[in-house]
């Protein structure tokens, strides 16, 4: 039925593909090339993926290596040391991690801690081993305190308090990479810092039904509540919000912040004033699928942590005055575009 939506694959899709040829120079990289090398861990996840798309702006001067845990298990110091010792990269950009959104996290809590730490403390402790220049670890700002805050929440107030319960184990495995980073900057001065994004949604998202984040969860949702004539369920009852940021626009964010250099924590999110409801965002989702007289809501779940609303002061200095972030209509439109065109390759195989 949704055959005639499919767009022209876009020009993102093509690069993935090239970038993925690339293996077996994987193993000759320091032969071949005479630029600075920029490991991204998670290079196949959501993020990964921005990067790859931005990264065609900085060829001439980086080689960028994008790994994900078919190459290396990230949990396994063996083999991290393995992959730090291959690439010997100068600069790491540190994704990797054990993600999911809010439901994930509240039924996977060992995982979500034991993962997490287990990924960090391997990937901090090689780039301190190896000498990597520059390392930037990816925080989340569902890691915040949920009660010991004032809004907008800002980097100083991360330690303040307990996280969210539904995601404690999760957050409290991400704080611990903010402390390891900061311990090697105070005792070796070594050049780590730390991210903050909100939630970010965009193409090469996770569509898991269960464990994907609310967004790319309510696409699939949608989209198989209309093949099957049912009702479009959004759990929970819709009211808490959001500030969502398109994964594009934060890898352009990561690659100004790489560039420039920064080494205190920063958030990276839309404007407060970007931020929006579960209710508004299924609707969006809904519209774009000509099926908004099915939205049902389903309060018997969780609605999670109400808000997490970030300031974003200290991002704006960083960015160009000029800095247009997506608009979030446009940036559904686009994954929902991303969600279809690869729905029989890759996603359909889990709904069977
Ligand atoms: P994602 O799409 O789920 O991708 C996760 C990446 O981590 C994949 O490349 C995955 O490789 C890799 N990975 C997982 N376990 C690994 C392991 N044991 N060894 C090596 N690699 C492993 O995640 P994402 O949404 O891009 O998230 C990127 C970063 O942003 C994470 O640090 C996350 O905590 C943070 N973040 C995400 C959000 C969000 O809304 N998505 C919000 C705030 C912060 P495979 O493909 O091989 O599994
Ligand atoms: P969070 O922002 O870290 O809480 O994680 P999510 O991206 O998973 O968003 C959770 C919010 O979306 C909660 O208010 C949920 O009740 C709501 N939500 C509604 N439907 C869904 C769904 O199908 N999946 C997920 N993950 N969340 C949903």
């Amino acid at each position: 039925m949704y055959a005639k939506m499919i767009i022209v694959p876009t020009p993102q899709l093509f690069i993935i593909f090239e970038k993925k040829n690339i293996k077996n120079f994987h193993n000759n990289i320091h032969m071949i090339t005479n630029k600075k090398i920029i490991l991204v861990t998670g290079g196949s996840g959501l993020v990964g993926n921005g990067i790859k798309y931005v990264s065609d702006l900085y060829n001439e001067k980086y080689e960028f290596v994008f790994t994900s845990s078919k190459q290396c298990d990230l949990t396994i110091m063996k083999d991290t040391v393995e992959m730090f010792k291959k690439y010997n990269p100068n600069y790491v950009i540190h994704l990797a991690a054990c993600v999911g959104g809010l439901f994930k996290n509240m039924n996977n809590k060992v995982e979500m801690l034991e993962k997490n730490l287990m990924i960090n403390y391997n990937v901090v402790k090689c780039a301190h081993d190896y000498k990597v220049e520059k390392l930037i670890a990816c925080l989340s700002t569902c890691i915040f305190p949920d009660k010991e805050v004032t809004y907008p929440i800002d980097e100083s107030m991360l330690h303040n308090g307990a996280p969210h319960f539904s995601n404690d184990a999760y957050a409290y495995a991400k704080r611990m990479l903010e402390i390891h980073c900061r311990c090697y900057k105070e005792k070796y001065g070594d050049n780590f810092t730390c991210i903050i994004p909100t939630n970010i949604y965009g193409p090469n998202d996770n569509f898991d039904l269960e464990n994907g984040h609310v967004l790319p969860a309510l696409i699939h949702k949608c989209f198989l509540a209309k093949q099957k004539d049912d009702d479009f369920i959004i759990r929970g009852t819709g009211k808490p919000l959001r500030q969502f940021i398109f994964s594009y626009d934060l890898a352009k964010i990561i690659m100004i912040i790489f560039e420039k250099n920064i080494n205190e924590n920063v958030i990276i999110s839309v404007p407060e004033e970007h931020e929006i409801s579960i209710g508004d965002i299924g609707k969006i989702i809904a519209d774009n699928f000509d099926y908004g007289d099915r939205v049902v809501f389903d309060s018997t779940y969780s609605d999670g942590q109400y808000k997490k609303t970030v300031g974003i002061e200290k991002l704006k200095k960083i960015l160009d005055e000029n800095f247009q972030f997506t608009n979030i209509k446009d940036g559904i439109k686009i994954s929902i575009d991303w969600f279809l065109c690869n729905y029989t390759p890759v996603i359909m195989k889990k709904d069977e």
